[in-house]
């Protein structure tokens, strides 16, 4: 994303001044390994957050960022996309808080199937 910004500015500078005024910004290789073993090749600028995963060009699985003779290990301290919705719900409610919550729902819920019956 970042990159092609870049691009677009570079393209109106170059036309307007020399060559020698273009500073090049610092660009890195990066590689990406999928599950299938085809690899994935990034350029990053040097002082951009390189992802820890990509799509993978060939097959569009998630491709695991190249670390040595290996990939990283995902991180997954982001806890605000890791958590579930149930483990959100866990940290608000204890079990036996959820527990009278769902009864309270059946309760009400049974309550209205009575009363929908006693209707018909
Ligand atoms: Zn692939």
């Amino acid at each position: 994303m970042a990159q092609q910004t870049m691009r677009g500015m570079r393209l109106g500078t170059q036309s307007l001044e020399s060559e020698a005024g273009v500073v090049l910004a610092e660009r890195n290789n990066f590689s990406y390994r999928c599950a299938n073993g085809h690899e994935t090749a990034m350029v990053f600028a040097a002082e951009a957050e390189v992802p820890q995963s990509w799509q993978c060009k060939i097959c569009g699985a998630q491709a695991l960022l190249r670390e040595g003779e290996g990939v990283v290990v995902l991180d997954d301290s982001d806890e605000k996309t890791a958590r579930t919705h149930w483990e959100m719900l866990l940290e608000r409610r204890s079990i036996e808080e959820l527990d009278e919550i769902l009864q309270e729902r059946l309760d009400d819920i049974r309550g209205r199937r009575e009363a929908a019956k006693a209707s018909n």
